[in-house]
Formats: C-alpha cells, sequence, structure tokens
C-alpha cells in the first residue's frame, strides 16, 4: 500500500526521465518527501551500496531494483556503465530513480551522472539528500558549526578514486582555515591524514569522533584525540561506512549525544 502523500503539487517522475536522488546517511525517516515520491513512481531504481534496504522496500511492488554498487569485494562497475544504463532506461520510456546513499553531490559521483544525462539529452531532477556529514553528526550529538567553537567547516575525502589519498588537497590550508573538517572515506589513511593535520599545527590534543553506520540502529561512535586517533579508530574496528569528525565540536557530543540515548535507556 502507498503512502499517499498530502496535496503538495509535487513533481511526478514522467516517463523517460531520471530523478537522481539522495536517500540519505540510512535513517528512513530522513528522506526527503520527493525521494519518497520517486520510490513510488519509479519503473526501475538503481541503488547503491550505500542505500539503507529499509528505504528500497518503500519502491512500489512493481518496481524492478537494479543493483549498482560495489559488492563481496567485486570491482564495481565503471561509472560510464552506470550512466550508459540510466540514459539506456530512460530512452526507453522509463521513469528511473537513480538513488544514492546522503546527498548525490556530495562525494557521490552525481555530478558526472547528470553531466551524462545532460549531454543525451534525457531530461532530468536532482532531490538533495541529507549528507552524512551533517546528518551522521548530528545522530552522534555534534553540531557542524556551533557559535564560538567554528564559523568554518570543511568538507574532505580522503580517497581519491586510485584509492590512495587524493594528491590535490593543501592540508596545510585546510588545517589553518577549517576548525572543523569532515572526512570522507578517510578511515584507511587516517593515520597519514592526522600527521599531516598535526605537521600543520593542529594540536595532538584536539578531540575526534569516528562514527559507523550513522542514522542507523548500528551506530556507532568512537570519541578519541588527534594524535591517539588513527589507532584508536583501527582497534575499534568500526564497520563502514565511517565519517570522522576533527575539531572542538566535538566536545560538545557529551552533552548532546540524544540517539545513543535512546538506544541505550538510562536504567534509572
Ligand atoms: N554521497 C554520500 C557520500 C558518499 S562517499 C553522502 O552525501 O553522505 C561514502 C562515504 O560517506 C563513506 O565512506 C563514509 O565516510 C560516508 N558515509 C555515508 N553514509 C554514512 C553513514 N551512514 N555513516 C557514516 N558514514 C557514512
Amino acid at each position: 500500500m502507498a503512502i499517499t502523500l498530502p496535496d503538495l503539487d509535487l513533481p511526478d517522475l514522467a516517463p523517460g526521465s531520471v530523478w537522481l536522488v539522495g536517500a540519505g546517511p540510512g535513517d528512513p525517516g530522513l528522506l526527503s518527501l520527493l525521494a519518497l515520491r520517486a520510490l513510488q513512481q519509479a519503473d526501475t531504481v538503481v541503488y547503491d551500496a550505500l542505500v539503507d534496504p529499509r528505504i528500497l522496500r518503500l519502491a512500489h511492488a512493481g518496481a524492478a531494483l537494479d543493483y549498482a554498487g560495489k559488492r563481496g569485494g567485486k570491482p564495481s562497475p565503471q561509472q560510464p556503465d552506470i550512466s550508459d544504463r540510466l540514459i539506456r532506461l530512460a530512452g526507453a520510456g522509463q521513469r528511473v530513480l537513480r538513488l544514492k546513499g546522503g546527498d548525490p553531490f556530495v562525494f557521490g559521483r552525481g555530478g558526472e551522472e547528470a553531466l551524462a544525462l545532460a549531454a543525451a539529452g534525457i531530461p532530468f531532477r536532482i532531490v538533495p539528500g541529507i549528507t552524512a556529514g551533517i546528518g551522521g553528526l548530528a545522530y552522534a550529538g555534534i553540531p557542524a558549526t556551533h557559535r564560538d567553537a567554528n564559523s568554518a567547516v570543511a568538507f574532505v575525502t580522503g580517497h581519491a578514486s586510485t584509492g590512495d589519498l587524493p594528491d590535490g588537497i593543501d592540508w596545510e590550508a585546510l588545517a589553518r582555515g577549517a576548525p572543523v573538517l569532515v572526512l570522507y572515506m578517510a578511515v584507511k589513511h587516517f593515520a597519514r591524514i592526522a600527521e599531516r593535520l598535526m605537521a600543520a599545527g593542529r594540536s595532538g590534543d584536539e578531540p575526534v569522533a569516528a562514527i559507523s553506520k550513522a542514522t542507523t540502529p548500528q551506530q556507532r561512535t568512537v570519541e578519541t584525540v588527534l594524535r591517539h586517533a588513527a589507532a584508536d579508530i583501527a582497534a575499534a574496528a568500526l564497520e563502514p561506512p565511517a565519517i570522522i569528525v576533527v575539531g572542538p565540536v566535538v566536545a560538545l557530543r557529551p552533552r548532546l549525544d540524544w540517539f545513543g540515548r535512546l538506544a541505550r535507556p538510562d536504567p534509572g
């Protein structure tokens, strides 16, 4: 049974078009109404590994679910393959939902797919999602910005498409310019990242949190300090995906960890 939406004049996912939609970090409650609309209307849902299975269950019964991510260590389909698939499905007159974890335009390659659709003349719409670097932090009781703590925040990737630490990052400038750093895909190379930040003047005592499976019932957070973070995060064997935040806002977590308190109700 479809969930009915009030009369908000939401657009329809039209045959022959593609919606590139952010599914958020996990909790289905964080989906947008447009995302829900697309799940109800799509003929095919092309989804990534990071999309929560509870969200896929919201697709209508007749929708084809088409997996486009990595699985079991197998190489992921090449990006042009996914774009070609979207173009082919829409070209055949289908209503296509391209569903990605978080926000499609934040380290999600949504830009590449949208460019391919634009070049092919396929009508498309972008539906932003809640990115892990904001929503995941919020579920760990960490505001991305806080008055007196930081007036800038940087979203950084710790992983280039080559699998290495990205070359193009000016760690010195980031260390100086961004009091709070939110690092995606950064667990593997965090020892080197922490070294570079400390070499550029960040204190080894600065608070760090790593949040695994944020916004899901399996959410786990490790709180540490920059100098010990790589070792502590490795020792905790956090399950992917995990997001890392460096900076003074992490210190608010003991007072703001509302989600952790829900998960472990006070016995008294
Ligand atoms: N487009 C996504 C990011 C894709 S890159 C977004 O906007 O959130 C993949 C990285 O996102 C992961 O390596 C991890 O760092 C982060 N991530 C995504 N979902 C997450 C979650 N539920 N919990 C923690 N980190 C998450």
